[in-house]
Order: C-alpha cells, then sequence, then structure tokens
C-alpha cells in the first residue's frame, strides 16, 4: 500500500499520471486530506465514486499513530507518537494568545551527539518518512479540531498558525523527507503557511542549508552555542566539519536577495561554560553583520548531563548585553514543566530496548518545553 501522506503536492500529481488521472484529481485529494484532515477515501464526495475505489484499492492515507495525549496546566499539549519498532517520537502544541505553535520531530534519535542535549546521547535511528513528518501536523489539526470542513469556507480555525522544527533531530541531516514536508506546509492545498510562520532548526549542515534556501526558503533558526570555534568544537561537534566562519557565511548567503529576513541564532545557556560577559560581546562581534535575533535557552538539565542552568540573574545580563547593542533578544519560557515535554530533548526516553515495549516507558527527567517569538 502506498502512503500518499508520503508525497508533496508534484509527487503526488505525478502518481497520479502513472494511474492515468489528471493533475487536478490529485489537488483535489490532496485538500482532502491536508486541509479536511480525511484519512477515508469514501469521504471525498467530490471525487469520482469509480476513482475513490480505485485508490482504495492501491493506497491509503495512514497518520501517525497516538499512544499518548497529554496536555499541561497552561495549555500545552504532547502526544506521543509511534512510529514502529517501538520508537516513538513526540509532538508538542503551544498555544499562546496570538498563535499556536507546534513543535515537530524529524528523525528518531539524532546523529549530532551535541553534549549538552540528550537526544544527542542516545544516537541516531532512523529518518522520519515525509508521512511521519507532515502527519504531525496533520495529525494535531485533526485533535485540535483545526480542519475546515468543505462547503464551509474557512470556518474552521486554523489553530497550528507557526510550525517549528526543534523536536527530535536534525532536520538538514534528513533532507528529502522534510523538504516535501515542508513544501506540504506552505501548499495553498495543504497547509497553506507563510514560509516565515515556519522555522528549520538546524546545527549548521552549511550545503543543506543553501540548499534549503534555493528550495524552499522558509525561515531559518541557527543553534550557534558558543563564540568560538574552541568551544563549538566540544559543544557541538558538528562545528568541526562546518566550523563558524563558514556557518557565519552560509548564514549571510541564506539571506540574500530577502532584505526582510533575518536569521534566529539558538544559544543554550550553560553555566560557567558560555554564559560570561564575554562570550555575549564575542557573540555580538562575530555576527555583527548578520541581520539576526537571539533565542537564549537556559540549559534544561537531564541526568548525568554535567551542565547546569545558569541563575536567573546572569541569563538577565547576558540577554542586557545582547539588548544593549540593539540585537532582539528573547529568552525561551518555559511551558508544559507537568508533563515532561522539551523542545530538542523529546521523547528521548521512549525506546526501552529491553522490554520492547511502548508502555514501559521510563519516566522522563523533568523538563520543561521550550517555546518562543520565532514568528
Ligand atoms: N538539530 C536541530 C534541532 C534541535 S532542537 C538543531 O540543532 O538546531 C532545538 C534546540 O534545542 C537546539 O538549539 C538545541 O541545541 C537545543 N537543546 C538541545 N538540548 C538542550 C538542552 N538540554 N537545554 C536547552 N536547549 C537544548
Amino acid at each position: 500500500m502506498i502512503n500518499l501522506l508520503d508525497f508533496d503536492a508534484a509527487g503526488l500529481a505525478d502518481w497520479f499520471a502513472q494511474l492515468g488521472e489528471k493533475p487536478f484529481r490529485a489537488r483535489q485529494v490532496l485538500r482532502w486530506m491536508h486541509r479536511f484532515g480525511v484519512d477515508d477515501f469514501g469521504q471525498m464526495t467530490d471525487v469520482a465514486k469509480s476513482l475513490r475505489a480505485k485508490l482504495a484499492a492501491v493506497a491509503e492515507i495512514r497518520g501517525p499513530v497516538p499512544v499518548r495525549d497529554s496536555t499541561a496546566a497552561d495549555g500545552t499539549r504532547k502526544w506521543l507518537l509511534d512510529v514502529g519498532a517501538s520508537n516513538a517520537v513526540e509532538t508538542v502544541f503551544i498555544p499562546e494568545a496570538n498563535r499556536g505553535t507546534l513543535c515537530i520531530s524529524t528523525q528518531v534519535g539524532c546523529a549530532l551527539e551535541c553534549s549538552f542535549c540528550s537526544t544527542g546521547r542516545q544516537g541516531f535511528n532512523r529518518n522520519l518518512t515525509t508521512a511521519e513528518i507532515i502527519g504531525q501536523l496533520w495529525h494535531a489539526n485533526r485533535m485540535l479540531g483545526a480542519v475546515k470542513q468543505p462547503g464551509v469556507g474557512d470556518s474552521g480555525e486554523r489553530v497550528v498558525s507557526n510550525v517549528v522544527l526543534m523536536g527530535m533531530g536534525e532536520p538538514l541531516a534528513n533532507y528529502d523527507n522534510v523538504v516535501a514536508a515542508l513544501k506540504l506546509m506552505l501548499d495553498d492545498n495543504a497547509y497553506g503557511l507563510s514560509r516565515r510562520r515556519v522555522t528549520v532548526s538546524t546545527a549548521g549542515m552549511v550545503p543543506a542549508m543553501d540548499r534549503l534556501r534555493q528550495e524552499v526558503p522558509v525561515a531559518l533558526a541557527v543553534s550557534l552555542h558558543a563564540p568560538t570555534d574552541a568551544l563549538r568544537d566540544e559543544l557541538v561537534p558538528l562545528n568541526r566539519k562546518y566550523p563558524l566562519h563558514e556557518l557565519l557565511a552560509a548564514c549571510r548567503r541564506y539571506l540574500d536577495n530577502a532584505p526582510r529576513d533575518f536569521i534566529t541564532f539558538e544559544y543554550v545557556l550553560l553555566a560557567g561554560i558560555n554564559d560570561s560577559d564575554a562570550d555575549a560581546r564575542a557573540l555580538l562581534a562575530l555576527t555583527r553583520d548578520i541581520p539576526c535575533k537571539f533565542n537564549l535557552i537556559p540549559f534544561n538539565p537531564f541526568p548525568d548531563s554535567g551542565y547546569r542552568k545558569p541563575s536567573a540573574e546572569r541569563v538577565r545580563r547576558f540577554q542586557e548585553i545582547l539588548m544593549q547593542a540593539d540585537v532582539v533578544t528573547t529568552v525561551r519560557k518555559t511551558r508544559g514543566d507537568d508533563i515532561d515535554a522539551a523542545c530538542g530533548q523529546l521523547a528521548g526516553r521512549v525506546r526501552d530496548k529491553t522490554k520492547r515495549n511502548l508502555n514501559a516507558v521510563a519516566p522522563a527527567a523533568r523538563q520543561t518545553i521550550t517555546q518562543e517569538a520565532l514568528t
């Protein structure tokens, strides 16, 4: 069975052509799947019955299988999704007054081994498929009651207004599947999000950043985390392959011909490691000629991490130095404290190799969900 959630618009049209079907038929089906959240061909009332039967015989619309659904006191909602072979990933919805942000995962585990990230410590398992990536948005819209009803215009609200690829994994290391999912997010027949409301976060995969800019120039967040190569080599080992001057040059290229755009630099604050006044000033010097914002993320602790979170006063001071240089700097707030959700460290402990059973999920360490101004 072919899962139609694996196709972007062009891919679906090609597949329809192979079936001898016209492109507009593919668009109709795309709309039913993504705008209306339908997973049953029988419900596609404006599609000819014969085509519906033909599709049902060879294809399916298979979304992720939720195994847990938790809502925090502050409204943050987290779904644990089964992706087979006792693997699971998490998707987090963060409602705010003027927007709703969905944080989605792109890989099971991660190969980059950033020293302060619990996902990195578990190693890499596999890439998520396009269906598993876009399926997180598809599922969230269905669960949040946001799918539009055909024939009633836009009355169904789009609850997810922003998407950030900041869950588990390095999005640009799963390039093709991520790009197909991004194209669906932007497609008017699917989710119709503006490219500024979709953010890819990368640890700095330089060649893929250049490709992304050409193929789907969504908003870019870069996990900077250190002002020098010596420190960044240690925190983000990918820096040994793409050192700071190459990374920053790629950031500049990303913004070429996009005067209204900016890079969001993410910076995890680790007490005594990268949080001094001198570090803040070095960051300013390093990024001086790049239109950017900073998003400071006080370290989210996990067992045996070897790192500590700085004091609130240290965070405030670090932010102040950047702000005094007129660089917009936000500090990630904690959300969903009571449901153990944390961007960048999600579902870290889900894989129970001994019991091979999703019900045997070890309780995640006390973590916080992170969010910030990434419109
Ligand atoms: N691989 C992508 C997406 C990762 S998650 C990237 O590196 O950008 C999003 C952010 O959470 C990244 O900036 C990541 O470095 C950060 N992060 C990871 N572990 C963290 C922790 N324990 N505390 C705070 N932020 C963390």
